[in-house]
């Protein structure tokens, strides 16, 4: 970092995107303090920066780590009403996160993609779709490479994917992607943002200083989405799953996908399952077709690019049975769109964290669910809520080996078998992803 505008900076939280922010601010020479809730002993990264002789004050939170601090570098997870933070605020600190900071070492194209789902599918296919087409991109943010970290390593005008979230966004203020994606908008983490419209804000903050050299990529049929003001100036592209005169790119009656005009492929062709994948892929094309990547590599990339693991990730088929992995389903909304995904019968295994809601909702997508195993901290609920609308064949278990059995033993002859949780895995799982391979475990097993 040159030009540093600030004196001392506060870097509130140790996590991944923590290490990163106090690393870089160490290697740019700039003076700043690390405050992280665990104490010292515990605290291997707190140790490794006190060895390098840095200010760092751990197992504690008091006030006075503000002293002297013009800036503070929170971890994106730390909620707003953290009294440090409010302190900060009302002393008028800014408060960013470590996208913004590390922001500045951009040196190529910055590709941004925000959105309540989606995200990650979309980071990864125009990560694909940019190498099959000869460049050499590097991927970045919310899907686990710290953004600082990989911006070190970029090279002059070499494209950077970075998946963003809504609390990494909400701490942006010079943030300016050269395309930007809003994939979709919808209810989420209102525990931390409080009110719907800090929510929508913090997304839309993708957006606030595209100039009209940059590129806004949104989505036409978005309920939310299409009700706002988009901020900045970038130049608006829209995508829609339908046919839509408006629409750069979209799907036309014949199912076909057609970029200005255009017909590109046909729906069918693309490998990803089901209609929200679409507006992925979508979305992607306007990032492909904006670098000048040929449509037999797009159409190669998409007739082959199946997804990321945990998102209806095929997994086996076994006795005419075909198993999906979709554990990153972790609200009903996700789910929703999975069951809705397979034109054929569905045995859905659901169940997982009680965070609380209530699961009705989730029986309106049930059209070609003939079976539901649930299992888990919120397996009465789903129970409960199944008979409240009138789907009765639920059946509890204890846990998702004994559902997938469970799952296996009622399925047909033909049928989909998926677990598409709707809920965090917490309650039985130290993450999606274990539970994601003990279902893909538990399925190798059935044979
Ligand atoms: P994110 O990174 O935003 O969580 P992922 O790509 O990891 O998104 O997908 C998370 C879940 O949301 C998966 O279960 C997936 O099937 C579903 N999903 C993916 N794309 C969309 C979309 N465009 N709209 C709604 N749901 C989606």
């Amino acid at each position: 970092l040159t030009n540093f505008p600030y004196n001392k900076v506060l870097v509130l939280g140790l996590a991944k995107s923590g290490e990163a922010a106090a690393q870089l601010l160490y290697d740019s020479g700039i003076d700043f303090r690390i405050n992280d809730r665990l104490p010292l002993e515990e605290n291997e990264t707190a140790k490794r920066f006190t060895e390098m002789g840095c200010d760092v004050i751990t197992g504690k939170h008091p006030l006075t780590v503000l002293n002297d601090i013009d800036l503070v570098v929170k971890n994106p997870g730390i909620p707003y009403d953290n009294p440090i933070i409010q302190e900060a605020l009302n002393r008028d600190l800014p408060v960013i996160t470590e996208v913004e900071l590390s922001y500045p070492l951009v040196e190529g194209p910055l590709i941004a993609i925000t959105g309540s789902n989606g995200k990650t599918t979309t980071t990864t296919l125009i990560f694909e779709l940019l190498q099959a087409g000869g460049f050499n991109p590097l991927i970045a943010g919310n899907i686990g490479n710290v953004a600082s970290e990989v911006l070190r390593e970029q090279k002059k005008d070499q494209p950077v994917v970075m998946e963003l979230s809504s609390f990494q966004l909400k701490g942006t203020k010079t943030f300016k992607p050269d395309y930007a994606i809003l994939l979709n908008l919808t209810e989420a983490h209102l525990d931390y943002h409080h009110s719907m419209e800090d929510y929508i804000n913090s997304k839309l903050k993708i957006f606030q200083n595209q100039t009209n050299e940059d590129v806004a990529i949104l989505n036409q049929l978005d309920s939310l989405t299409s009700s706002q003001q988009i901020p900045g100036n970038g130049k608006r592209v829209y995508f829609s799953v339908i046919n839509d005169s408006d629409s750069e790119i979209m799907l036309n009656e014949d199912d076909q996908i057609q970029y200005r005009g255009d017909k590109l492929m046909s729906k069918n062709e693309v490998a990803l399952p089901g209609n929200h994948n679409l507006e992925n892929v979508l979305a992607s094309i306007a990032i492909a077709k904006s670098f000048h990547i040929s449509d037999e590599v797009i159409i190669e990339k998409l007739r082959t690019f199946i997804g990321v693991k945990h998102r209806l990730q095929f997994v086996e088929r076994l006795n005419e049975r075909l198993f999906y992995n979709d554990s990153k389903a972790t609200n009903i909304q996700a789910t929703s769109k999975a069951v809705r995904s397979f034109e054929r019968p569905i045995v859905l295994i659901a169940g997982g964290l009680d965070r609380g809601n209530e699961f009705d909702e989730l029986f309106d997508s049930f059209n070609n669910v003939t079976n539901c195993i649930v299992y888990g901290e919120s397996k009465d609920k789903l129970y409960e809520a199944g008979k409240r609308k009138g789907f009765k064949q639920i059946t509890i278990t204890d846990s998702l080996v004994e559902a997938t059995k469970k799952a296996y033993e009622l399925s047909k002859p033909g049928d989909i078998i998926l677990l598409s949780p709707a809920c965090a895995s917490w309650d039985q799982f130290p993450s999606f992803e274990a539970r994601g391979d003990m279902f893909i475990e538990t399925v190798h097993k059935l044979k």
